[in-house]
């Protein structure tokens, strides 16, 4: 992993590739690269022995230049304000590729939330919502789950929002629990749009993925569940890995039971059905059809990227590869399938949560499933359209070639406020 890359810096390197490809003024493509907002404040909460702790915590709401912020609230010891711009532009670009009414935003709070009970946590989370209460609501910013966050988070921060507004309004913030208002789906989302980027990628390829062999790095809710549908259209996880390591079987894992075992556990490491313990290293450079980064940012660099063997890349995780990395990878001609097409899953449900919340009218599984995959082929058929019809050298620069393109679209089209 590589900690000196700035994933601010790598984002606006992105968006400049991109914007050769796309009819766009210099001054306009330099508003597209700074968020319009960035909240940072300080929490202060009260332990349970009563003493009082404080936290950092960020949200940058990037563009609304297409709808509402959009974005996740990540709690991690790592979260700083540069990551939280970057991540939150990348949502202006995501929400842009797969065509949804939304800008992008992002959140974070600097904490290890395993070192908290969970009465602490409550107490974090309320106090953040209270923060974000003036800048959020349905058309204005709605946060969503990002790592180490999830349903019960998101019940809190709608919970203290209503509370404060005196009002019922579930579509301030998605990624809820069913019962609260949450859409079905929702929680294998991310890894349903891995899946189904990776299935049409081999379609395209002209590749078999019955015994493709796939590698997953962070067996979270996004690289599990991209597992597991992966596994049910015929491949084989060969490789998963945590925080704690990677774990390896040449003949594939069943990944329902690793799962199952990671959360007995805690990690993957120590699974006896595994042939062999490697590190997150050994396991981004194994030799297999598919790798899934599905942990956090900057997991590849231009290093590590030498020595790659897959044949394609998914990026479940948001910015896993530097910039250098995704250089040597096309080199490689290693086809790289970005981030914001490939886990654009998780907020393209989200929009149906939000959707479902406003005409307080619920849609069945089999329903979200259906939309999320006509979204998702939709945005995958755009891309390799303009990765085919440009000279753009990568499916990245394409990807933010037409999601560029849609946001110029919306600035112009709404002219500019003196
Ligand atoms: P998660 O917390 O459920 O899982 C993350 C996994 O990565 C965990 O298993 C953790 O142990 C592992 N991990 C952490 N550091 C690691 C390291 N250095 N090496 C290997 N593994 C490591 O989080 P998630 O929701 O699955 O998110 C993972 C990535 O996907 C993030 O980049 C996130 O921004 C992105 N993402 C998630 C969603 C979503 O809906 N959950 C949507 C879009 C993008």
């Amino acid at each position: 992993m590589s900690e000196d890359v700035n994933p601010f810096e790598s984002l606006q390197e992105q968006i400049d590739d991109a914007a050769q490809y796309v009819d766009v003024s210099r001054d306009v493509l330099e508003r597209l690269k700074h968020p319009e907002r960035v909240l940072e404040t300080t929490l202060s909460v009260e332990m349970d022995d009563g003493s009082i702790e404080l936290f950092k915590a960020y949200r940058s709401q990037f563009n609304g230049d297409r709808g509402p912020y959009k974005g996740g609230i990540r709690y991690h010891p790592g979260v700083n304000r540069d990551e939280v711009k970057a991540l939150s532009g990348w949502m202006v670009y995501k929400c842009a590729m797969v065509n949804i009414p939304y800008g992008g935003g992002k959140g974070g709070i600097v904490i290890d939330p395993s070192e908290y009970s969970a009465s602490e946590l409550e107490r974090v989370t309320r106090s953040f919502a209270t923060e974000l209460r003036p800048i959020v609501g349905e058309d204005r910013d709605i946060p969503a789950p990002d790592v180490n966050t999830g349903q019960r988070e998101m019940n809190w921060i709608k919970d203290t929002y209503e509370t404060l507004e005196r009002t019922t309004e579930p579509g301030v913030i998605t990624g809820k629990a069913p019962d609260s208002g949450g859409s079905l789906g929702r929680v294998e989302a991310t890894g349903r749009s891995t899946m189904l980027t990776a299935r049409e990628a081999f379609e395209w390829l002209g590749k078999d993925m019955e015994d493709a062999t796939v590698a997953v790095q962070g067996y979270g809710n996004a690289g599990w569940n991209a597992a597991k549908l992966l596994e049910d259209l015929g491949a084989n996880i060969v490789a998963a890995s945590d925080s704690s390591g990677a774990v390896y079987r040449e003949s594939g894992f069943d990944a329902r039971a690793l799962k199952d075992f990671k959360r007995e556990t805690g990690s993957v490491s120590g699974y006896d059905e595994a042939e062999e313990e490697m590190s997150n290293d050994d396991l981004l450079t194994l030799d297999v059809d598919l790798l899934i980064p599905a942990a956090l940012e900057n997991a590849i660099d231009a290093d590590l990227a030498e020595d790659v063997e897959a044949d394609v890349v998914c990026e479940a995780a948001n910015g896993p590869l530097t910039p250098d990395a995704d250089d040597v990878l096309q080199e490689k001609e290693v086809y790289v399938f970005p981030d914001i097409l490939t886990n654009a899953g998780g907020v393209t449900v989200s929009y149906f949560e939000w959707v479902q919340n406003r005409q307080r009218f619920y849609w069945t599984e089999e329903r979200v499933n259906e939309e999320l995959e006509r979204v998702i082929v939709d945005a995958f058929d755009d891309l390799v359209e303009t990765f085919d019809s440009t000279d753009a050298p990568t499916l990245r620069v394409a990807a933010y070639a037409v999601a560029i393109g849609r946001v110029v679209d919306a600035y112009e089209q709404g002219g500019n406020w003196p």
